[in-house]
């Protein structure tokens, strides 16, 4: 798709002064310049997914999600790129037209906001069966694409990361673009998952079941980094977040990527790494989400 520019992916090496550590190096892996709003690893779930509806001959894709939703959005820009339709059944109530939701609607995708009560059957077959009928059958994709497609998308993340890396981090919410990337990456290569939710550590149990034979080792999740939950942020965090972007020049996003570089961070200065070790932490994108504390960063 020519909106989307896969060749805008860089390497970029974290500061020294950041690490703290000489012999240790940390990189990042920045999905998040492919695009502004379909971007990071959204988009590797989605674009898999997309094929296969057109495959199928769908013109219309149909997904799920919150009113601050990066796969809301990530969704409407890649149906829009793809030519396809899209709707957003979302869990909120039509007043809640927050920047995300906004953004949805300006790339074309119709926004139908239900209950929490009703949003809870996102996955119940009756529910399912009855929004297609309703929408005249489009393409369903899950609440964060987590499905086959999207963890087989997720799996090409790996061909942007180069041999000699001894740790590769990312930031979990439903665990897709985990399962991806430890099916991909060498067994050798340790994968650290960072949940920011309170205990988030429950993600274990979805994941290990879709890791292919011999790809069960060697990864762990991490959940002390919530900051009180899903979305939640406070001054400390916000605060991290400038000085990272003015050490680094990297933003970014306060739901996922912040708690992991904390987290990294935070595991640097108590020595979990050795030294000679290797980080290469994927910037997986969610800047549109930084809407609520956007007048408190400096980016
Ligand atoms: C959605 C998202 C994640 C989590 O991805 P999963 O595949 O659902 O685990 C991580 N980081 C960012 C920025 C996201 O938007």
């Amino acid at each position: 798709m020519d909106i989307i520019d896969e060749s805008a992916i860089v390497i970029q090496p974290l500061s020294v002064a950041w690490v703290g550590n000489d012999a240790i190096q940390v990189d990042m892996l920045r999905l998040d310049l492919i695009h502004q709003v379909v971007s990071g690893n959204k988009w590797y779930k989605l674009r898999n997914n997309i094929e296969h509806a057109i495959e199928l001959g769908h013109n219309t894709i149909l997904t799920f999600g919150g009113v601050y939703s990066n796969h809301l959005s990530a969704t409407a820009g890649a149906a829009k790129a793809y030519g396809l339709s899209s709707i957003g059944i979302v869990r909120g109530d039509e007043g809640q037209i927050t920047e995300t939701m906004q953004q949805c609607r300006d790339m074309g995708m119709d926004l139908y906001f239900i209950s929490r009560e009703d949003y809870k059957q996102k996955e119940d077959p009756d529910f399912l069966q009855q929004l297609s009928e309703q929408f005249d059958h489009p393409y369903i994709i899950p609440e964060g694409g987590a499905n086959e497609h999207g963890r087989l998308g997720a799996e090409k993340i790996e061909w942007e990361i180069p041999e000699g890396y001894t740790h590769v981090c990312v930031g979990v919410g439903t665990g897709t673009t985990f399962i991806g990337l430890r099916n991909a990456l060498p067994a050798d290569v340790s994968l650290l998952g960072f949940v920011p939710m309170k205990q988030g550590k429950y993600l274990a149990d979805e994941i290990r079941p879709f890791l292919k034979d011999g790809q069960d080792a060697n990864w762990t999740l991490f959940d002390e980094w919530h900051f009180g939950g899903f979305g939640k942020s406070n001054d400390e965090l916000v605060a991290f977040m400038n000085e990272f972007y003015s050490v680094n020049e990297i933003p970014l996003d306060v739901v996922y990527t912040s708690k992991m570089m904390y987290g990294i961070r935070a595991m640097l200065a108590d020595g979990y790494f050795p030294e000679g070790a290797r980080l290469l932490c994927v910037h997986t994108g969610g800047l549109q989400g930084n809407s609520s504390v956007r007048d408190k960063l400096v980016y």
